[in-house]
């Protein structure tokens, strides 16, 4: 089978989030069974030439567009780590890919519906059929509305939701010279005198996926969907959840070139405990926290709304108070929280037991993720969320809210309705503090009872997060 995805980020070349480790995880399992992956992708200018392999000018010539004016455009093939690509480049209007970032620009809509429109005409000039295509978030949503046009061949069109925040809303215009059939269909259900993109994506896709079970059914009620959970409530037989998978290979604590000292490759107590505390006396050492072998909880993520940044916040208090140590990896991404987390800096300055790093460093991830006992993941939603079952790769026990990707893969260690082997990690329900602080206790009371954590620990290592499990569901998904 053929398998294409239409997407704006491929990690690590084009990421942004989530999406691009998606599409990259997803490919490279999906070859591993046998299938051939390809991935058409804007021609960013941040791209190196030299990061592709076999990079070919497949084409170029003249295409007139709804969406911008008529220009020349490129299309180019490469490989990288064996997922073939197809990139597209316009060279007219000059910004549209010529940018340090993928999103965040004031041409966004302009940009992607290109994108999609000249996606579609690469499809149709280029591709033999047959074969499946898989889009990704609004900005390629559209190319499902644009393939229920007459076309030689339509494929079978896969759309994932991986955040169903964003759903690129937009100013009609763009679509004058496109006669729209049916224009009630991408009409915003909050402001319906803009056309939402994610919207035509929903309805003209033959199966909608998202990145977790409990988010496929989130985003069909009123608190989860953001306006569109009754058209995804109408349409939920085409919904389906499947989780993320993390690149196991990648996060190998075994092998893991960023860690001072290594995990056994396969699961033995006493060495996991052995790396375990010289991990943690290593990042101690290097980040200034006291030599103790008090619990270290951390917190990876970056920081906004979605994160929980006030439970995270009292999160820090109660941890010291109760005689914890505190990491915080944290990039602030939203402005307002500035003051709430330079506040906290300031009050822990002289406190050896804390530290907060305002930046996103991919090394100290890893070697936080193999120093501490506890991760805390407190997100007010989270569609799947990779740093619980990274987390647990590296035996560090996940302190999260009941949500989304949480709620599939964090299994309470006191859950009478769980499986001994499934129970990993402490999970609370509400966003109030006393929750929380219910659950931190419960960390504290785990780590200093030897057996129980002991035999968390053996559940962490036989936990199966790898891609190849996600794929399986995505390709019974392309076959039906
Ligand atoms: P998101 O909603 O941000 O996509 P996920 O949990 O799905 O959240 O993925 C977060 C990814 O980003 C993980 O790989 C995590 O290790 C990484 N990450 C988050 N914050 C930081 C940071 N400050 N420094 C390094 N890596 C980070």
């Amino acid at each position: 089978m053929l398998i294409i995805h239409a997407s704006t980020e491929l990690a690590p070349i084009a990421k942004a989030g989530g999406l691009g480790d998606v599409v990259y995880g997803l490919s490279k399992a999906l070859i591993q069974e046998g299938h051939s992956a390809q991935v058409i992708l804007p021609k960013y200018s941040f791209i190196k030439n030299t990061e592709l392999q076999n990079l070919t000018l497949i084409s170029k010539k003249y295409i007139q567009s709804p969406f911008a004016q008529g220009s020349e455009v490129s299309f180019w093939k490469a490989t990288y780590d064996n997922i073939s690509l197809i990139l597209v480049e316009p060279h007219a209007p000059s910004d549209l890919f010529q940018k340090e970032s993928i999103y965040g620009h004031n041409n966004d809509i302009t940009r992607f519906l290109l994108f999609s429109f000249l996606a579609v005409e690469y499809l149709t000039t280029h591709t033999l059929p047959p074969f499946i295509l898989h889009l990704h978030d609004w900005p390629t949503a559209f190319i499902a509305y644009l393939y229920s046009r007459p076309l030689p061949y339509k494929p079978k069109i896969i759309l994932t939701i991986h955040n169903i925040l964003h759903q690129g809303r937009c100013d009609a215009h763009y679509f004058q010279q496109l006669s729209l059939q049916d224009p009630s269909a991408f009409i915003d259900p909050k402001y319906p005198h803009l056309i939402n993109l994610l919207k035509s994506g929903i309805i003209y896709a033959d199966h909608v996926t998202t990145v977790s079970p409990t988010y496929a059914q989130e985003i069909t009620t009123s608190s989860g969907g953001h306006y569109l959970d009754p058209l995804l409530y109408s349409l939920r037989r085409k919904l389906t959840g499947i989780l993320n998978g993390i690149d196991l290979t990648y996060w190998d604590p075994s092998q893991d070139p960023h860690i001072a000292v290594k995990y056994p490759s396969k699961f033995q107590l006493e060495q996991t405990l052995d790396a375990k505390a010289k991990n943690k006396k290593y990042f101690q050492k290097h980040f200034h926290l006291k030599e103790s072998s008090a619990p270290l909880f951390v917190c990876i993520s970056r920081l906004d709304e979605q994160k929980g940044p006030h439970l995270i916040a009292h999160a820090i208090h109660k941890i010291l108070e109760l005689g914890g140590q505190c990491a915080i990896l944290g990039k602030i991404v939203d402005p307002m929280l500035n003051d709430l987390f330079h506040e906290l800096k300031n009050i822990y300055s002289n406190n050896r037991n804390f530290c907060f790093h305002n930046i996103f460093d991919e090394d100290q991830a890893h070697k936080l993720y193999a120093a501490a006992d506890f991760i805390l993941i407190p997100s007010l939603f989270e569609p799947c969320g990779l740093t619980q079952m990274i987390g647990m790769r590296y035996f560090t026990i996940p302190i999260a809210r009941k949500t989304g990707g949480l709620a599939d893969t964090v299994h309470d260690i006191n859950d009478p309705s769980c499986p001994e082997s499934k129970k990993v990690g402490i999970v609370f329900s509400d966003m109030d503090t006393k929750e929380l602080e219910e659950a931190l206790k419960k960390a504290f009371l785990l780590y200093h009872n030897k057996n129980h954590l002991n035999q968390i620990l053996k559940n962490l290592s036989i936990q199966d997060f790898s891609w190849k499990t996600s794929a399986k569901k995505y390709l019974e998904i392309y076959k039906a």
